[in-house]
């Protein structure tokens, strides 16, 4: 060894087989440290190579721990690297080697310079690690950062996640003055009014509302049917003054589309559905479901008009309720007397654009057990047993009021009440005449 320094690297590497340094990601940096003749303020590791050292050097399974505790133990590691009381000896070490007056061979010394580093390392780690769940623990759930597939990363500034009311409330609609576009002391939006008491037939077509029946029949066992109104919403920040259209209006598919099917499934005619809510209607022990059921089976055999007369059970499938997608802006319009000039150029409202889509599961059961169950997934409520139908009404009267909508084809203004009881069809008015108004 002491006569092989004219090729100091492939000694090295022979030597290091013998020594059985373990190969990692950290004895690579001491043997660039030997080769490439640099000194340790040279060094510039990227965050990949730190997590390999994670990983590699101290076994820590990155995949099993929070994003915000590898983010902990990669600034540990960037720091203390810098910090290693020991880098000095390792380079007059080196340049000792280098300028062939060593007395250890280079193998040794990179040897227990690299068990020194990693102790040193592995003693702040270990720190971190007793600190670090205390952190993560405190992370709050909601709002959590997540990352969407078909995003085209360069193009997103700043990613938000927040409830429509939460993002309306964030956004001030006239940012002149503090040149910002969040909402310091503006004033929260009014909503406009829908009447007080929905109907039964409204509710259940409204966003978010989940209907779930389990109802006998008569070859036995249940049919188990799952209705939800699982409406696509997309929301983006426009200038209204720029009198933009800034959404799709293009036609939906309304085809059914089948989300799910088993291989072993069994085929019932979907008359037989539409047949056994009628029964229930007719039958008295139903008396405090019947609303609920006239309601369902008005939007069934609505609903089903388009499907194949026969289906496939256990099923899921949906489809979009309307031709159209409808549009609203979060805010009220700015009328005349209060528009002043500062106001002219900026009107920053949260635009939503609903494609009306709902859910139906079908399931045969054999139990008896008949179920009835109403739930609000924006307020997180459920109600079941005999009185939903009053309690779901009765829940409702907590709901903010919204704004009207329009459809995207034809500009035609509806109330969520009515579009609801219509179950978001509406025929598009001819164009001339809408353009006339
Ligand atoms: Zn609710
Ligand atoms: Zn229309
Ligand atoms: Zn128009």
């Amino acid at each position: 060894m002491d006569d092989d320094q004219s090729s100091g690297y492939a000694v090295l590497v022979e030597e290091k087989k013998d020594a059985k340094i373990p190969d990692g990601p950290m004895i690579k940096l001491f043997e660039s440290l030997v080769t490439n003749y640099c000194y340790k303020q040279d060094i510039i590791l990227t965050n990949a190579q730190i997590i390999d050292i994670l990983q590699v050097d101290f076994n820590i399974d990155i995949q099993k721990i929070h994003d915000v505790e590898v983010e902990i133990y990669v600034d540990v590691v960037k720091k203390y690297l810098k910090e290693w009381p020991e880098w000095d000896e390792l380079e007059r070490s080196i340049i000792d080697f280098k300028s062939d007056n060593n007395s250890k061979p280079i193998t040794s010394i990179i040897e227990e310079k690299y068990l020194n580093l990693k102790k040193y390392l592995g003693n702040m780690l270990e720190i971190a690690k007793h600190l670090s769940p205390d952190v993560v623990k405190n992370i709050p759930k909601t709002g959590q950062m997540y990352k969407k597939e078909n995003v085209n990363e360069e193009n997103v500034v700043m990613e938000i996640q927040a409830t429509r009311k939460q993002l309306n409330h964030l956004i001030l609609r006239h940012p002149i003055g503090n040149n910002s576009i969040f909402n310091v002391n503006e004033a929260l939006p009014k909503y406009y009014d829908y009447p007080n008491l929905l109907p039964l037939h409204s509710i259940l077509s409204w966003s978010g509302i989940e209907v779930e029946l389990k109802l006998k029949w008569a070859q036995g066992g249940v049919i188990n049917l799952k209705y939800e109104n699982c409406h696509k919403l997309q929301h983006k920040l426009v200038n209204k003054m720029l009198n933009l259209d800034s959404y799709q209006k293009s036609s939906l598919n309304q085809q059914w589309e089948v989300k799910s099917t088993r291989k072993n499934s069994t085929e019932i005619s979907k008359d037989v559905i539409l047949n056994l809510f009628e029964q229930c209607i007719l039958n008295d022990r139903y008396r405090k479901w019947k609303p609920v059921l006239v309601s369902m089976h008005k939007i069934l055999s609505d609903i089903t008009r388009s499907m194949p007369s026969n289906i496939g059970v256990p099923g899921t499938f949906r489809k979009y309720l309307s031709k159209y997608s409808y549009v609203r802006f979060l805010y009220k319009n700015v009328t005349d007397e209060e528009t002043d000039t500062e106001n002219e150029k900026y009107d920053l409202q949260i635009q939503e654009v609903l494609s009306p889509m709902c859910q139906l599961y079908i399931g045969l059961y054999r139990s008896r057990e008949e179920l009835i169950k109403i739930h609000c997934d924006f307020c997180q409520v459920t109600f079941t047993g005999e009185n939903v139908a009053w309690e779901i009404q009765n829940h409702f009267k907590s709901h903010v009021a919204e704004p009207d909508w329009q459809c995207v084809n034809c500009d035609k203004t509806i109330t969520m009440s009515d579009l609801t009881w219509e179950n978001w069809n509406h025929t598009c008015e001819p164009l001339s005449l809408c353009h006339m108004q």
